[in-house]
């Protein structure tokens, strides 16, 4: 049995804040397969960003991080030694804004040398091949001119593209893309989504994109969890989660989708919001608005239970 790339196991992200102890993340497991692109979705604030972030061992000073397992293809990303030398060179992130993440002061081609230099210990002709390879392989055209160029000159998808071959210089087969799309007008939107797929064809490369979009889930990924105040609500292979979702929450996530033919008509939307995460919940975080709640919802503990092969969902009505 091959061991899964990603495992995540009893993850939990808390943050002290001057009104108490924020639960960002609660008890989260995840596995991803190699090869996989794999969708976690959610409203803002549900946790996505944490968990990433946790994962590269970038949660700030005020925050605890611990999980009973977090590993990366066997290597235990729990001990600091370990992470800082997979971070950046087994595993990268990428972000919404590619402006803010690539440092204006220098070209394309000077910050992809740095981190090719620094992780593949390369002389200067190989560093300037393996540049123009990778701008190529993220479908930038004219490759020589794009390592001259800094951000500013760039366009949006364009920078997204630099920011997608910086994350893979190191040769990464994990990249986590946190809403790597969400700034960047439909058309681009689709562009990258299309790279995305065609690096991890090409490439293997296993990829966990973060997004509150559900067109986005639905275009680009293999499985998908959907995340609620930091715990997995529902998590299946993105064919069955449309087809036949459990969750409560999915449900009014689906229904509030815009559809052919719903043109004039009020959206559905999920009444209420989300908790606040300071004080502990006892049983469904989802209980105050949720429309199927009974009294055991809010008392009892909710593991997550197999529905179907692949399909899981945290929920008392199943
Ligand atoms: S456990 Fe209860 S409150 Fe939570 S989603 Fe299911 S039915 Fe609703």
């Amino acid at each position: 049995m091959t061991l899964p790339l990603l495992e995540i196991r009893g993850l939990r992200v808390s943050f002290s804040t001057p009104a108490g102890v924020f639960r960002a993340v609660n008890d989260l497991d995840l596995t991803l397969e190699r090869g996989e692109i794999f969708g976690l979705v959610g409203e803002t604030g549900c946790g996505k960003t944490v968990t990433a972030l946790a994962l590269m061992g970038l949660i700030p000073p005020t925050g605890r991080v611990a999980a009973s397992r977090l590993s990366l293809d066997g290597v235990d990303l729990l001990s600091p030694r370990n992470l800082s030398k997979v971070r950046g060179r087994r595993m990268a992130m990428i972000f919404q804004d590619p402006a803010a993440s690539l440092n204006p002061t220098f070209t394309i081609g000077q910050q992809l040398s740095h981190v090719i230099r620094h992780h593949l210990r390369l002389d200067s002709a190989s560093t300037r091949r393996r540049a123009i390879e990778l701008l190529n392989d993220v479908g930038l055209a004219e490759p020589k001119a794009i390592l001259r160029a800094y951000p500013h000159q760039l366009s949006g998808g364009m920078q997204q593209r630099a920011m997608i071959a910086l994350a893979l210089a190191s040769g990464a087969d994990l990249l986590i893309a946190d809403e790597p799309t969400t700034a960047l007008d439909v058309t681009i939107q689709a562009q990258i989504l299309r790279l995305l797929k065609s690096l991890r064809d090409r490439h293997g490369l296993t990829i966990l994109l973060i997004t509150h979009d559900l067109g986005v889930v639905a275009q680009t990924c293999d499985r998908v969890a959907v995340l609620y105040a930091g715990c997995v609500a529902e998590t299946a292979l993105t064919a069955q989660l449309f087809r036949a979702p459990k969750h409560p929450y999915t449900h009014g996530l689906l229904g509030a989708l815009p559809r052919p033919g719903s043109r004039g008509k009020l959206l559905s939307a999920i009444e209420g919001s989300v908790p606040s995460g300071i004080s502990a919940t006892a049983g469904c975080p989802f209980a105050a608005r949720c429309p199927s709640v009974m009294n055991r919802c809010k008392t009892e503990p909710l593991p997550l239970k197999s529905v179907a092969d692949a399909h899981a969902v945290a929920c008392h009505l199943y």
